[in-house]
């Protein structure tokens, strides 16, 4: 049950299209959604959608993946073992302003007399486009059009082309390019709930956190090196510019250590441009010393400027042919589906920005789209991102993959600071140390671990690669097995129980049993032990590498078996229902149909405890279980459980809705399934959440897909076996996709009158059709038809 409102922006000003984001007027109330939506980035680099100009600005924001500022966590009453150490992500050197004069009147939106306006977000091209034209105090009307990207190709590099043409008359103009190193933007801090400010945002540090080390400004170029205070990371940012004039100019530098200046002063003849290219590189590091970052932020400077801007726009255009080849959904819907489709692919263009130079980091909560939740990395990326990435983009899969293992060493101390074998992952992070300092809602979640377990054995299964095993996976999965076998216990029953833990549901935190922590647990339990196995039959080698590096006695292997099998589940038998923990069915019912909806989110009107004393969920857990474990309940108890939870859940977190959309539409719940995916679908665009200002909800952007594709795809591939069982809303015309399955590449088209599914690579594969089996060979359509299934409600249109 959400309480949300779904209202898009109005159409006149962001009309819908297919494949572009337009924006066709300057609007306050939009202003701070626009800053977000229109945000770029590339998965290492990233900024806000903020005017040119630099004004005005709610949160203006540059970001550097991994690139943080620590502090300390003070505990007013501390508690062993409780995190010490805070990390945020800082707001680094902002080179994207370009500020404008005209006869010495400044253009800054709004305009009074803007005669026309229109800034454009290429889906396929990768750009942010501006064309407006200004009409000037002294009646002179001057054309503007400016086109800003993050390369794709080049993960360290930004560039702005911004072209000024007076149309009718000449003017002096003057272009005034800036550096600034802005300290700790960030949206001011609004009273909210009782007073209190809203905990999700980033943390706003009390102190300088970036100082100018070195500078080598040479002409048009300028250098910075840059240290934080306390974390000590060094970042080197470069700006250079080309100038395009035929009129007569001067240019004059003024460097700064925390603003400096390019400024261009132009004699503009009337219909002649003036264009500036600036580009902005940025290089960071823990221990390059600054000379040799400030020297590769030369080189990268050389590079853009000797190729100029034009081949770094094809290049765009190409990684992201790459990426919509294989990551494109398409909707045809009954009425206009426009909206729908374009909404759909902002959305998976959001998670290509976060992740697709990401090359030794993770993906932050928000991406690089703000500060907000520290730019912390949590489970988002494993249980909503990687599904999508895994099975589009395997090679961003890979790399994230690979950077949690890279945190394996920090997850074993972390184990032993509380008490525990193996290795426990930090709840949210940049660095690999916990930062969580809730620990109650923070590091209670080990479900964390089995996240990790769960993306990384998918990935093997989907991409057939199980050379990855040796690689890192078999290490990654026997430490976080060990954690499972140790923290919990066998009890008079015989079972293994698992206690003191929080599940996905942060409304309820540190209770015994939580069911889908046991599910997942006895997942990575068994899947350890299996790549242990594989490991000690085909990899003998890497087997003993393993074997001599974690100390692994055979023994431990069969002891996760025992306690996977052994796993308690809970299960209310008369209810025939799962509860979300061992106690949770004991606690009273919150009346959410009673509660106001200026009481959402709970969290920030309600004390914890009044909170965890209901039954009450703030996003899916036990549904969340029947999504990613669906063989571990029947289709009764999926149906059951859903219709338990579904009115219990608030969708307070933005992590709910695609879940519950997925699930609703396996057990036929048709209306549901588009209500929630609706949610998801215009999360941001239609700031569902109310705080899309402060960045995108990546995960729900990633989960938007899994609707799509899990959910009306209805496709299955939890055990190996690939399975289909489409539901296509009736609404719904058409939905196609492509998707990477058991090591192959399939593409599939759905249709209420004939469902294609086509072999585009690999060997000849078998799936199920509704529980039928049909063998793919390639190039070869399977074609089968739906029955005409009697829904049980009647369903709206997404
Ligand atoms: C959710 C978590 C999520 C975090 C970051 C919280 O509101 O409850 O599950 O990991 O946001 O997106």
């Amino acid at each position: 049950m959400l309480k949300r409102d779904v209202v898009p922006p109005p159409e006149h000003l962001y009309p819908a299209e297919a494949w572009r984001v337009i924006e066709t007027g300057y609007t306050a109330k939009y202003f701070g959604r626009a800053e977000t939506a229109f945000a770029l980035a590339n998965g290492y680099l990233g900024v806000r959608g903020t005017a040119d100009e630099g004004r005005p600005a709610l949160a203006p924001g540059t970001f550097v993946n991994g690139f943080h500022e620590t502090w300390p966590i003070v505990h007013p009453e501390e508690g062993y073992g409780l995190a010490q150490t805070g990390q945020t992500m800082v707001s680094v050197p902002d080179a994207t302003g370009l500020k404008l004069y005209v006869d010495d009147e400044p253009l800054f939106l709004p305009v009074a007399r803007m005669q026309s306006y229109q800034r454009v977000l290429d889906l396929r091209a990768g750009t942010l486009t501006r064309d407006l034209v200004w009409s000037t105090a002294a009646g002179k009307h001057v054309r503007i059009r400016s086109v800003r990207l993050v390369s794709l190709e080049f993960r360290h590099l930004m560039a702005v082309s911004y072209e000024v043409t007076v149309l009718d008359h000449a003017a002096p103009i003057i272009l005034n390019s800036q550096l600034v190193n802005r300290q700790d933007v960030r949206p001011p801090d609004e009273p909210l709930g009782r007073g209190r400010r809203d905990p999700r945002l980033g943390r706003t540090l009390g102190h300088r956190v970036l100082t100018c080390e070195e500078s080598a400004d040479e002409g048009l170029r300028l250098l910075r090196a840059y240290r934080t205070a306390n974390s000590r990371m060094r970042i080197a940012v470069g700006v250079d510019h080309v100038l395009d004039c035929r009129s007569p100019h001067v240019i004059t530098t003024a460097p700064g250590e925390d603003v400096s200046e390019v400024t261009f002063a132009v004699d503009a003849e009337p219909g002649v441009p003036i264009r500036v290219v600036k580009y902005a590189t940025y290089h960071a590091s823990r221990s390059v010393p600054p000379a040799e970052l400030l020297s590769r932020s030369s080189r990268a400077l050389d590079r853009a400027v000797r190729n100029g801007f034009e081949p770094l726009l094809a290049a765009q255009r190409a990684n992201l042919d790459l990426f919509w080849d294989r990551a494109d959904v398409q909707v045809e819907i009954t009425g206009p589906s426009v909206r729908t489709q374009q909404a759909i692919r902002w959305n998976l263009f959001q998670v290509a920005q976060a992740s697709w130079r990401v090359e030794g980091s993770g993906i932050g909560a928000k991406g690089l789209t703000s500060q907000a939740y520290d730019g912390h990395y949590f489970w988002d990326t494993e249980i909503y991102v990687l599904p999508f990435l895994t099975h589009t983009q395997p090679r961003i899969a890979r790399n994230l993959l690979r950077f949690r293992h890279g945190m394996l060493d920090d997850a074993r101390v972390r184990a032993r600071q509380l008490s525990q074998r193996g290795a426990l992952f930090p709840w949210r992070t940049i660095n690999g140390q916990e930062a969580s300092a809730n620990y109650e809602a923070g590091t209670a979640q080990f479900h964390i671990n089995a996240d990790i377990a769960f993306a990384l054995y998918t990935y093997m299964r989907v991409r057939g690669d199980i050379g990855f095993a040796a690689e890192v996976g078999a290490e990654l999965l026997v430490e976080t097995a060990r954690l499972w076998e140790d923290l919990g216990f066998y009890g008079h029953d015989g079972r293994f129980h698992l206690h003191g833990v929080t599940g996905p549901d942060e409304y309820t935190t540190v209770v015994n049993d939580n069911t889908y922590t046991n599910l997942m647990a006895r997942l990575n339990l068994t899947s350890a032990a299996e790549a242990v196995r594989l490991l000690q039959e085909r990899f003998p080698s890497d087997y003993l590498a393993l074997s001599a590096k974690v100390r692994l006695r055979p023994e431990e292997v069969v002891s996760w078996e025992q306690a996977a099998s052994a796993m308690h589940v809970p299960y209310d038998a008369e209810r025939g229902i799962h509860p979300q923990d061992s106690a949770f069915l004991d606690l009273e019912v919150w009346d959410l149909q009673a509660t106001p909806r200026d009481q959402f989110p709970l969290l920030l009107h309600h004390h914890p405890l009044v909170i965890y004393r209901f039954q009450v969920l703030k996003q899916a857990d036990i549904v969340l279980a029947m999504f990613l474990l669906g063989d571990e309940f029947s289709t009764e108890q999926k149906r059951r459980n859903f219709d338990y939870y579904d009115p219990l859940t608030t969708g307070d977190s933005s992590l709910s809705a695609c879940v519950q959309s997925i699930i609703a539409a396996e057990v036929g719940r048709e209306d549901k399934a588009l209500e929630y995916f609706r949610y998801a679908l215009l999360m941001d665009l239609a700031d569902v959440s109310g705080n899309v200002s402060d960045g995108v909800h990546v995960a729900s952007a990633a989960g938007v897909w899994m609707s799509l594709v899990y959910g009306f795809g209805g496709l299955r591939d939890f055990d190996g076996e690939v399975r289909f069982s489409p539901c296509l809303p009736r609404t719904w015309d058409r939905l196609a996709f492509s998707v990477r399955v058991a090591g192959r590449q399939l593409r599939v088209e759905l249709r209420h009158d004939a469902e294609r599914f086509l072999l585009d690579e690999g060997d000849p594969l078998d799936i199920m059709v509704r529980g039928i089996r049909h063998v793919l060979a390639l190039g070869v359509p399977v074609v089968t038809q739906a029955p005409p299934a009697p829904r049980e409600e009647d369903g709206g249109t997404a």
